[in-house]
């Protein structure tokens, strides 16, 4: 209860906490990225 399960801004594979980094901000797509294991994940909308 004090901890939420899952945390977008946590990498799911290591657990460390993710960088982002916005690609383009008009079309909100951001690149998130874990100096860790080396993820990365992007978003965008739809
Ligand atoms: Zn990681």
């Amino acid at each position: 209860m004090s901890r939420p399960a899952v945390d977008p801004r946590t990498c799911p594979t290591c657990g460390d906490p993710l960088r982002f980094e916005i690609l383009d901000d008009e079309r909100f797509l951001v690149v998130w990225s874990c100096l860790n294991c080396g993820l990365v994940r992007t978003t965008e909308p739809t």
